[in-house]
């Protein structure tokens, strides 16, 4: 494909269009290939909608969209249910007013300098990570029922996601292993955004200098120095992570705050 014209953007920030055109690929493209849902692969999506329409940072269309979906899969009667009923209601067809999602693919922060990096797989990493944060810092999601303060609902909501539905099939078999080994044993919702930052540097470690590498996005152990000089000491010659400091980098890194609208419809 053609590479689209750079865009500027700077690397302190989570941006919208990022989140909003990873929202579209995988309601209108990865969920595409499967023609019914039914069984477990409903239950996912509708646990995973659930999180994403209580938890996702976005403007009040997107929202709204994510709020009818989440109330329309879990009100169907039906254990079956096929695709294009969801891409209508996505493509709001029955036009309900006020609720949107672009069908534009944008991509800023995770911009690849070829088309076949980054995009998609980084925006869902930005998707995972900004949902954890808020469900530790939105206060009135503790209140909501399902909300109980489980560091356990979100992750495994993403956990089933990727097994079920992530289009890349090794990437899937890949976290379901992380996840078995030690997901169960997260016990509060501090350790959750640790959790999945952690699994995230490990699956960095072995992507580095593989063939998907972007060689302008080098895979390194994140927050960089640069990024974050607290995050990181030196003992007796060792790297080792200040883990508060970690913790306080992401939740303000992937908090509401940090993102950037430009580039969004
Ligand atoms: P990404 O790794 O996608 O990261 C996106 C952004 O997140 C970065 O730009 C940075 O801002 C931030 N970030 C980086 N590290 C962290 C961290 N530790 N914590 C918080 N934020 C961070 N590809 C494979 O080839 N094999 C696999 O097995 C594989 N498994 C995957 C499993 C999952 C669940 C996902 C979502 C993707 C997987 N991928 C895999 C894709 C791969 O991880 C990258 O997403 C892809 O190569 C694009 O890399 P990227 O440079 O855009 O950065």
């Amino acid at each position: 494909g053609l590479t689209k014209p750079w865009k500027d953007f700077d690397r302190s920030k989570v941006y919208m269009a990022d989140l909003e055109s990873g929202l579209h690929y995988l309601l209108r493209v990865e969920l595409a290939s499967h023609k019914i849902l039914e069984g477990s692969e409903l239950t996912t999506l509708k646990d995973f909608v659930t999180v994403l329409a209580k938890l996702f940072p976005g403007q009040q269309p997107v929202v709204k969209l994510l709020e009818t979906l989440q109330e329309w899969l879990v009100s169907l009667p039906l254990d079956k249910i096929p695709y294009d009923a969801i891409l209508d209601l996505v493509n709001n067809k029955m036009r309900i007013s006020g609720m949107f999602l672009t069908n534009r693919i944008e991509w800023v922060g995770c911009q690849g300098s070829q088309p076949q990096y980054r995009g998609y797989p980084c925006s869902l990493w930005t998707l995972f990570h900004t949902l954890m944060v808020h469900a530790v810092t939105r206060p009135e999601m503790q209140i909501l029922p399902g909300f109980d303060n489980s560091p356990q609902m979100v992750l495994q909501a993403i956990r089933r996601y990727i097994q079920h539905f992530f289009g890349c099939r090794e990437c899937a078999q890949h976290f379901e292993e992380m996840a078995k080994e030690s997901m169960d044993k997260v016990a509060t919702l501090d350790d959750a955004i640790l959790w999945l930052w952690r699994k995230h540097n490990d699956v960095n470690s072995r992507l580095a200098g593989a063939p998907s590498e972007d060689p302008m996005f080098p895979k390194v152990a994140w927050p960089t120095p640069d990024h974050c000089p607290r995050c990181h000491e030196e003992i007796q010659g060792l790297h080792t992570w200040k883990e508060e400091e970690v913790l306080a980098f992401l939740k303000s890194y992937y908090s509401v705050d940090n993102i950037s609208f430009r580039y969004s419809e």
